[in-house]
Formats: structure tokens, C-alpha cells, sequence
């Protein structure tokens, strides 16, 4: 039996990254930057007008001044004349300011007179400051800026920030496969009324959708009997993925046989048991083969087990296929509201829930909670408190540390 740090470390040192991806930008929603992004132009690349109206230049601005009108710019023209003392252009929004204009005046205050002689232009205004209704070229950023750092998600209105830095292509972490069976022969399909003895799947459906909720590809295996020949059918198929979850059959039952027949199919053991609750059983291994490895878990099949082994380890493996380092990562401290005991000399995740006092406190409280098989309390839970192994009273207002489920 190992501690957890020791298993995470062994997790991050055995799962290879998988070679990041280039994706179209329009698709990446969703995915992880495998790579910083910088800025390939300046934003806005040139000083540009901000309303439709006159450039001019701003010291010129006077009551009752006439400006004649040289030319007419609209966004994606290249002005052509400077604006020299008495002049002015016609400017749209997104226009480049012309060459001797330093503002822009409102087109609301502006009277316009056709003329022989041309037009000319009057303004409701007794000054101007210079840079009125401008953006300098470059305010927002540099070439060369840093835009996204690699490991960031992401967002829908990210893509228009991609798409402005011209990163039409963007490199991405890849996107493992998964494969998910349940084994047991208790099991039966949620679809379907339990028999005498019988309990529903509740794992398959929950592992999938945690793994589809980390964007990864998951294949559904179903259920598996504790029967060698059915085991070793199954977990073939699920070793055609870069990540195989089994649930159930790794303790130390009768028909606990996932981690023989792991092994008997190539699969190497890294580590089986891990000092923690709940989930003490699971078992960690790879199997190389063809230089494309697929990494397996075994989880315990009591449900919370399967899901603290998900979030704890599971997770850590999928960060670092994605070229992430594979830690303890968004652990944070919160105060407990009450007091606590655990039992065992084991580190405990207990489900909580997270409140705040009324100074605006960070606080959690443990949930009551029936152990590993009690589903129903996580559905109010959204965090995981780890008490540490060395004590089993916690007292109110105590630093304990949490995990967001
Ligand atoms: P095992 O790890 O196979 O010894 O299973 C431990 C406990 O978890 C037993 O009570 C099982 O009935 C239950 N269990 C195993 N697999 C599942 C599953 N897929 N869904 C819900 N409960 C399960
Ligand atoms: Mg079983």
C-alpha cells in the first residue's frame, strides 16, 4: 500500500504526453492551448477613428469655424491627403486617421454646406482634445504580446482573440480515447428493474460521463462478468484506447479478478492499493504495445470510490496525457463549520459543501454521509474534504483542506 503522494508521483512519471494537435480555431472550444500564444499584429494595427464623423486636428477646433472638406474615408481605405491647417476629412468608424488629423468629431456635430467650391464643415464645439474619439494604434496590444499562455481553456469568445492574433491554427493538447466497463456479476443496465440481488450500473454511465465532461473520447463497454473468459474479451477491446477504466473486482474477493487478468494480457502492474479512503483498492497499470501505451485503472466499485479515484488519480493521468504536469493541483483551505470525525488511520475524502460565514469567510461543512456506496449524499456535495490520517477529531472553525469535485 502506497500514499497518495507516492501514487500521483508515480502516475505523472508513467504517463507519457500525448503529441499536441493543430486545430482549426473555430473547433477549439473546449480544448487546452498545448502552446503560449502571441500576438502577430498590433491591435488595432493603426491609429484608427472611433465614430463616424471628421478628422481633424484638434487645436483647430473653434465656434463658428469652417473646415474644408478633402476627403472621404471609410473603413478599409488608405487615406490619401494629410489634414493641413483648415481642413478636415469625412472619417467612418474603424477608418485609419489620416496623416496632420490627431481627433475625430462626431458626425452629430457636424453641419455640412455644399458649395461650388466644394464642401465645407462647421462643428457644434468650442474645443477639442487631442485623441478624442481615437484609439492609438497598438493600445490594446503589441505584436509579439503574450495573448494566451499554454494551458489555458478555451472559451467561445476566446476564438475571436485567436482569430484577431491570426493563430487560424492553434496548437492543442490532444484528445485521449477512453473505454469504460463495469464489471460485476450484480450488475444490470440503469434500463433495467434490478432481480433479486441485482444492483443497477451506476458507475459505467457516471465514469463516462466524468470522462466526456473532460472532453475525452469514451467508448461505453458495459458490463463484464466476473468470469476470466468474459474479462479478457472485454478489457482486449478496452485496451485499444489510451485510457482503460474498470470498475469493480480489484479488492480482495473471490471473484476479485481484474488484476490478474490485467496481467495476464500484458498489463504491468504500477501500483495496487493506495493508504486513503475510500477507495484503498485501486489499482494503477500500463500496457505498451506497438510504442502506444494505454494506461489502465482498476477502480473500486463501491460508486463514491470509483468517483474519489476518478478525481484524484484518473484526472492527474488525463492532465498529464494532455501535457499537463499530473499534481495536487486546486487544492484550497477552507474552515470547517463544524466539528468532525473520521475514523481509521487513513487519509479521508469526506463530500462537503461549501458556505460562506457572514464576514464572507470561505467555510465547509461535512456532509452526513454513509460511506462509499452512498451516492445520494454527493448529490448535494461540491467538494471533497481531506482529513488528514493523524487525527480523527476535527474541531469547528479548523483549516482543513478541500478539492472541487
Ligand atoms: P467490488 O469492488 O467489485 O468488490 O464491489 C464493491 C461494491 O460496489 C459491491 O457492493 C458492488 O455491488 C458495488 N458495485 C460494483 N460495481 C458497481 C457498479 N458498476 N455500480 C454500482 N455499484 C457497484
Ligand atoms: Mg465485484
Amino acid at each position: 500500500m502506497i500514499e497518495i503522494s507516492a501514487a500521483l508521483e508515480l502516475i505523472d512519471s508513467n504517463v507519457n504526453s500525448l503529441p499536441a494537435e493543430e486545430c482549426p480555431c473555430i473547433d477549439t472550444v473546449g480544448r487546452t492551448l498545448a502552446a503560449d500564444i502571441l500576438a502577430d499584429v498590433d491591435s488595432p494595427p493603426y491609429a484608427k477613428s472611433i465614430m463616424d464623423g471628421f478628422a481633424v486636428r484638434a487645436e483647430e477646433i473653434a465656434a463658428d469655424k469652417r473646415f474644408r472638406i478633402i476627403e472621404t474615408i471609410v473603413a478599409g481605405d488608405v487615406p490619401k491627403q494629410e489634414v493641413v491647417p483648415g481642413t478636415c476629412s469625412r472619417i467612418m468608424t474603424g477608418a485609419p486617421l489620416p496623416d496632420g488629423a490627431d481627433a475625430v468629431v462626431m458626425i452629430e456635430k457636424s453641419h455640412v454646406d455644399s458649395t461650388d467650391d466644394g464642401e465645407f464643415a462647421k462643428f457644434d464645439l468650442e474645443t477639442l482634445s487631442a485623441g478624442r474619439h481615437t484609439m492609438p494604434r497598438a493600445e490594446s496590444f503589441g505584436t509579439g504580446e503574450l495573448i494566451f499562455s499554454a494551458g489555458h481553456c478555451i472559451r467561445p469568445w476566446d476564438v475571436g482573440l485567436l482569430a484577431e492574433v491570426g493563430a487560424s491554427k492553434v496548437p492543442v493538447a490532444a484528445v485521449p480515447t477512453a473505454a469504460v466497463l463495469s464489471t460485476g456479476n450484480e450488475l444490470v443496465d440503469c434500463s433495467e428493474r434490478p432481480g433479486a440481488s441485482q444492483i443497477r450500473n451506476s458507475n459505467g454511465p457516471m465514469l463516462v460521463s466524468m470522462l466526456n465532461a473532460a472532453g475525452v473520447q469514451t467508448v461505453n463497454l458495459g458490463i463484464g462478468r466476473d468470469d476470466p473468459e468474459d474479462l479478457r474479451t472485454k478489457i482486449q477491446v478496452g485496451l485499444q484506447s489510451d485510457l482503460l477504466l474498470l470498475s469493480g473486482g480489484v479488492s480482495a474477493g473471490m471473484l476479485d479478478l481484474v488484476p490478474s487478468i490485467l496481467q495476464e494480457l500484458g498489463c504491468e502492474q504500477v501500483f495496487h492499493k493506495v493508504r486513503m479512503k475510500p477507495g484503498k483498492p485501486i489499482w494503477f497499470g500500463l500496457r505498451s504495445a506497438n510504442n502506444k501505451p494505454t494506461y489502465v485503472f482498476g477502480l473500486p466499485g463501491n460508486p463514491v470510490s470509483s468517483l474519489v479515484g476518478f478525481r484524484i488519480f484518473v484526472r492527474a493521468a488525463l492532465q498529464k496525457l494532455s501535457g499537463l504536469t499530473a499534481g495536487m493541483s486546486e487544492m484550497f483551505e477552507a474552515r470547517l463549520t463544524e466539528p468532525h470525525e473520521t475514523r481509521g488511520d487513513r487519509p479521508t475524502y469526506w463530500p462537503g459543501c461549501l458556505v460562506e460565514d457572514k464576514n464572507g469567510t470561505r467555510q465547509v461543512r461535512p456532509l452526513r454521509w454513509l460511506g462509499s456506496s452512498d451516492l445520494r449524499t454527493l448529490g448535494y456535495a461540491d467538494v471533497l474534504i481531506r482529513f488528514p490520517a493523524e487525527s480523527t477529531k476535527h474541531d469547528a472553525g479548523q483549516t482543513v483542506n478541500v478539492i472541487q469535485l
